[in-house]
């Protein structure tokens, strides 16, 4: 893959995941407080965040503030947060985060990566978190979620074990502003789907992208009868009334006509080489169909389709929107060029795209 390529991919991965999770909130319990999530960080090192958040509630409660942990007695800490492991080491830690936290930086965390890294026990990792959640900035929390789920995508070598190394290919690959929740996101995910000893594959969310490429092209006529057949096996259910020019008809009978005129360009996009959305154009510069596999949406396919159609075709292009469908165009910048029309009962909204 090349890296234009990745960018994509990982940008419809985030498009999925926010669809999945919509609240892309951190799974360590720190109630917007920079010294909760300093300490709290600290801990999650080889512990979940789930005991995290139960030894926090005392932990807290005894020591609510920076100065109160500073200044705290070392064997009162340790005995409070044994069950995180590693409890001498991580006692001292947050002791003496604490202390700077308070003395050195008047209780507020600080927002530059070299000063986080002078917080002991702090690395890139509870770095990028403080700086993502605290201060909303672009960063990439290489936890063992992240690089398990960005291997397992083909954004690295899978296995990559090097947290700096994913790091950084992620924070090329993804939007700046989608950095810190995508790695959120990435945790409830890793956990429900993507576990590191069998993940579930066939249930996932993910997995038309995780396992194969969609493809975006121009189909031609060559494909004319897979295309209209992949337009009627969806559409043949419902019967759907629609708008020619010469009025209301049904898709049954748009098709049939379609098929024996020919005079038609279908863009496609192809899982598998199945067509999974078609984009059909007529020789007018009006879309005919634009239709994509329920299965496959969110992926943003009908933009890529429309991009891919708009480098082909000059001048204005215009389409008559079923009601379900202006949202659709409107986001894609078309725009009405008169009310809506009723045909024979049937509401729709003659729209245009002026490049
Ligand atoms: S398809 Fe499987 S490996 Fe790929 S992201 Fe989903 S759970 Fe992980």
């Amino acid at each position: 893959m090349t890296k234009n390529e990745k960018k994509n991919k990982i940008a419809k991965v985030v498009r999925l995941l926010k669809k999945q999770y919509p609240e892309a909130i951190c799974s360590l319990e720190y109630e917007g407080s920079g010294y909760k999530l300093l300490v709290m960080g600290r801990l999650s090192a080889q512990c979940t965040d789930e005991r995290v958040n139960i030894v926090c509630r005392e932990l807290f409660k005894k020591f609510p503030s920076a100065k109160s942990l500073a200044d705290a007695e070392i064997e009162k800490i340790e005995e409070i947060i044994k069950p995180c492991g590693l409890y001498k080491m991580k006692a001292q830690n947050i002791k003496d985060s604490a202390y700077l936290l308070h003395y050195k930086y008047n209780d507020v965390v600080p927002c530059d990566m070299d000063t986080l890294l002078t917080f002991p026990g702090v690395g890139r990792k509870i770095a990028n978190l403080l700086l993502g959640d605290l201060y909303k900035m672009p960063a990439i929390v290489a936890d063992t979620h992240c690089m398990r789920i960005c291997g397992r995508l083909g954004m690295y070598k899978n296995g990559e074990k090097n947290p700096l190394k994913t790091e950084k290919i992620m924070s090329e690959l993804v939007a700046p502003s989608e950095q810190s929740d995508l790695c959120h996101r990435l945790v409830l995910f890793g956990r429900e789907f993507c576990t590191a000893k069998s993940p579930k594959c066939s249930e996932c969310p993910l997995k038309i992208i995780c396992k194969d490429e969609i493809e975006i092209k121009k189909l031609g006529i060559e494909r004319l009868d897979e295309c209209l057949d992949t337009v009627w096996r969806v559409f043949s259910a419902f019967e759907v009334p629609i708008f020619p020019p010469e009025g209301a008809v049904t898709y049954k009978e748009r098709i049939e006509k379609t098929r024996i005129d020919k005079d038609i360009t279908f863009y496609g996009a192809l899982h598998n080489d199945k067509v999974i959305g078609v984009l059909g154009i007529y020789e007018n510069n009006h879309i005919g169909y634009f239709y994509i596999d329920k299965e496959y949406h969110g992926l943003g396919i009908a933009r890529d389709l429309f991009t891919l159609l708009k480098k082909e075709h000059k001048g204005s292009i215009t389409v008559n929107a079923m009601p379900y469908g202006v949202p659709v165009y409107t986001h894609l910048g078309f725009l009405p060029t008169e009310g809506e029309k009723n045909v024979d009962g049937i509401i729709f909204t003659p729209m245009r795209y002026e490049k």
